[in-house]
């Protein structure tokens, strides 16, 4: 596949609406090169330009496995991580969450979230567990554990129209090319009344973020107002980098949201001071180059100790 080339430039901010886009950050990734921009106004760091949905469509269906986990079918070491991140997210979900009916995971993969919040509630009758995956190696996957996988939200409401108590979005947010009116569609046709959304994303202060696959890259400020301008209610918040080490920040953001009763009036978001969004970027950067200098001083160390040794 050739590299993808981002042609789709933005004039105003997708979450604020206000036309005060400014450059943030530029990386190349894979060949293909990337532009971020961040909102003055509200802070949302995105790509701009980015790709046609027709490429986008074209790299998930390609590419993307290959080129995140090496492989286009679920690979053991993926399976792994995935088995410690579920296992992370099903606990918080049992902790907060005291009675469950239903269960939707979009962008599933190889099911394992699934599984392990079906198992944290296996004493609730008829408990029902349905996944989301455009991947079909990895519909495959889930079907050999008896997990309900569909291609897309569509697919799975042309045959049937009951509501979840519990979606999750876990590293699927920050993928997605209008993940606003994705979140609100959500809110009206997807989680019942009462129901919770628990999202994962990567951390804008913690985490590499800038990847080709990466539409936006959140904070706890602007994934907060993302998910209040769709009509939710933050109920949890949380920073951590679980299942992977700290190098020098928490990797991650998990929230979980209520759905609101009622549709809101236009969202209006609160203003940030964009140079400390860019600050606090620099420093996080900084501090990650300092503990690679670290280790690369460490190991030169002990070879010269190991010449002296010789
Ligand atoms: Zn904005």
């Amino acid at each position: 596949m050739p590299p993808l080339t981002a042609s789709v430039s933005l004039r105003s901010c997708p979450l604020c609406a206000k036309q005060k886009l400014n450059p943030f950050s530029r990386h190349s990734h894979a060949g293909t090169d990337l532009r971020y921009v961040i909102c003055r106004t509200c802070g949302l760091v995105l790509l701009s330009p980015r790709f046609s949905e027709a490429d986008l469509a074209r790299f998930y269906q390609e590419e993307y496995r290959k080129m995140y986990c090496g492989d286009a079918n679920p690979t053991r070491r993926n399976v792994l991580e995935q088995q410690a991140r579920a296992g992370h997210l099903s606990n918080l979900v049992k902790s907060k969450i005291t009675t469950l009916t239903s269960h939707l995971d979009i962008g599933c993969s190889a099911g394992e979230l699934l599984l392990a919040v079906r198992s944290s509630y296996r004493e609730i009758p008829g408990f029902r567990s349905v996944g989301i995956e455009p991947s079909d190696a990895h519909r495959t996957w889930c079907a050999q554990t008896g997990l309900a996988v569909y291609s897309s939200i569509q697919d799975y409401q042309s045959r049937c129209s009951d509501r979840f108590d519990l979606v999750t979005l876990s590293h699927v947010l920050e993928h997605l090319p209008e993940p606003l009116k994705f979140l609100r569609e959500l809110r009206s046709t997807t989680i019942s009344e009462r129901g919770l959304l628990l999202v994962e994303v990567p951390n804008l202060f913690g985490h590499k973020s800038f990847e080709i696959a990466h539409c936006f890259c959140f904070f706890e400020k602007t994934l907060s107002d993302m998910l209040t301008a769709a009509g939710f209610k933050i109920v949890f918040s949380k920073l951590h980098s679980i299942p992977h080490g700290n190098m020098a920040g928490p990797l991650y953001i998990t929230v979980l949201a209520a759905a609101e009763s009622t549709e809101k009036g236009p969202f209006k978001a609160s203003p940030v001071w964009w140079r400390t969004v860019q600050f606090k970027r620099l420093m996080w950067t900084t501090r990650i180059k300092l503990t690679q200098f670290h280790k690369i001083t460490r190991r030169f160390g002990r070879f010269l100790k190991r010449l002296a040794k010789a």
